[in-house]
């Protein structure tokens, strides 16, 4: 069996490796091909937006619901079709993941193989954090390679088959890896962490164990643009002109502590537009996608840009968190019940008694998921809340309710644009197009503007 420390320094020279393969992928594709090669693929995938003029928005009714509606009806019935597809689609796909991680447990809990596995990972490596990383890290690997059909249809086959994906599917598959990689590494780490953590705070683990989660978030959110997402994308600063200067003036007028505005190439992986604006504790950075430089209008992108810097100055990541606290909290506890429970019952199927043995975490994974799977519609209600909030602080800022409209049409090739209150309610982390459409007309409507 190699030492620890050996297979340590294996693991990081693969990620190394890794990382230059991706790196060296990302140089031999030029940006203007790949942004051309995306233009294609979202022109071929047919979703067309009836195009309008000046004369159409003049004429356009002062009542919100019925001007909502004159947009609306710009909405080619196919492609409205095809887009309800894609997204009603992936309902799915949060009930295939669940299953996929009960599947995992109940293979690793069964016949003693987590316990086996735990046992291994002390043999290669001593002390329990080291064996809890390890065992961490084998648990990702072994949920990756479970998932991977999962990962394949819903990540690259079902992207390809409605046009969003630019990828090839080696290119998917490079890209797969790296970020498995990542996961392991990660995971190894969280686990570690977590256990110590069970282990010295006994049976209220489970508070101990909010903070912990809390705290991880936190430094994923602060780690991720800056160290993982450059592995995958290029940020490059906007060009000099009227775009870049629109961007920042409405950032400086709100204090957000900014003096440039960067572009990713979004393009290589795929067509949708988007953009976002990032930072806590005091900075900030702002991204849009070339997507959405290329293929939409000024006032769109001044629209969209608003509302990314509406999160960012209403402080909506800070309120997730804080909002997220009580919902992890009650998952936590739930699963410190069901841990118990469970454990109690199955200590001689699955040589596992004790919440603070690392054996178990097939388990606890599996019953803080299907918390958290229930709860999505708590999850999307908190996101759909700020979506809003960040639509209406965009329009008080832009006093663009066309381009607002006119982008949101946009997404709604990738969402679907009119479901139902319940559908809304449960499976949208946005609010739908029909709504957000609405929201803007009614500004329109009150504030007597064009
Ligand atoms: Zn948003």
């Amino acid at each position: 069996m190699p030492p620890c420390p050996r297979w340590a320094a294996a693991a990081a020279l693969t990620l190394g490796l890794l990382i230059a393969t991706a790196h060296a992928a990302s140089a031999d594709a030029p940006a203007d091909t790949q942004a051309a090669k995306a233009d294609a693929i979202a022109q071929a995938s047919g979703f067309k937006i009836r195009p309008v003029d000046d004369a159409w928005r003049a004429a356009l009714p002062r009542d919100a619901e019925a001007a909502t509606q004159a947009y609306m009806d710009r909405l080619p019935a196919e492609a409205v079709a095809r887009s309800d597809a894609y997204y009603t689609g992936a309902y799915w796909l949060i009930l295939w993941e669940l299953l996929a991680t009960l599947a995992v447990a109940a293979l690793l809990m069964s016949g003693r193989r987590a316990a086996r596995l735990r046992d291994a990972c002390l043999r290669w490596c001593h002390g329990p954090m080291r064996r809890d990383f390890l065992f961490g890290a084998a648990y990702a690997g072994i949920s990756a390679v479970i998932s991977l059909p999962l990962a394949l249809y819903f990540g690259w086959w079902r992207e390809q088959a409605y046009g969003m994906s630019t990828q090839t599917l080696a290119d998917w598959f490079a890209e797969m890896v790296l970020s498995q990689a990542i996961d392991l590494l990660l995971m190894g780490l969280v686990v570690a962490g977590l256990y110590a953590l069970i282990r010295r705070a006994g049976a209220r683990w489970w508070i101990w164990g909010t903070a912990g989660g809390l705290a991880t978030l936190v430094l994923i959110i602060v780690v991720t643009p800056v160290l993982i997402q450059p592995l995958f994308n290029t940020y490059k600063p906007l060009d000099e002109g009227p775009i870049k200067q629109a961007v920042l003036q409405m950032a400086h007028a709100n204090d957000v502590p900014v003096d440039n505005v960067y572009v990713v190439d979004a393009s290589r992986q795929t067509t949708r537009i988007s953009a976002n604006v990032t930072g806590l504790f005091g900075t900030a950075a702002v991204r849009l996608n070339d997507n959405l430089l290329r293929r939409t209008s000024e006032p769109e992108i001044r629209a969209v840009m608003g509302h990314e810097l509406g999160h960012y100055v209403m402080h909506h990541m800070a309120k997730n968190l804080a909002l997220l606290a009580p919902l992890l909290l009650i998952g936590f506890a739930f699963a410190s019940w069901a841990m118990n429970t469970l454990l109690a019952r199955g200590q001689a199927r699955t040589g596992v008694s004790r919440v603070d043995d690392v054996a178990g975490l097939p388990l606890l994974v599996a019953v803080l998921s299907l918390f958290f799977a229930l709860a999505t519609p708590v999850n999307h209600t908190i996101t759909r809340v700020q979506e809003s909030e960040a639509d209406k602080f965009s329009l008080n800022l832009t006093r663009e309710p066309h381009g607002f409209a006119e982008a949101q049409l946009r997404l709604a090739e990738y969402r679907k644009a009119d479901p139902g209150p319940v559908e809304e309610f449960i499976f949208f982390h946005h609010p739908s197009t029909r709504h957000r459409i609405l929201d803007a007309m009614r500004w329109r409507e009150a504030m007597g503007t064009p």
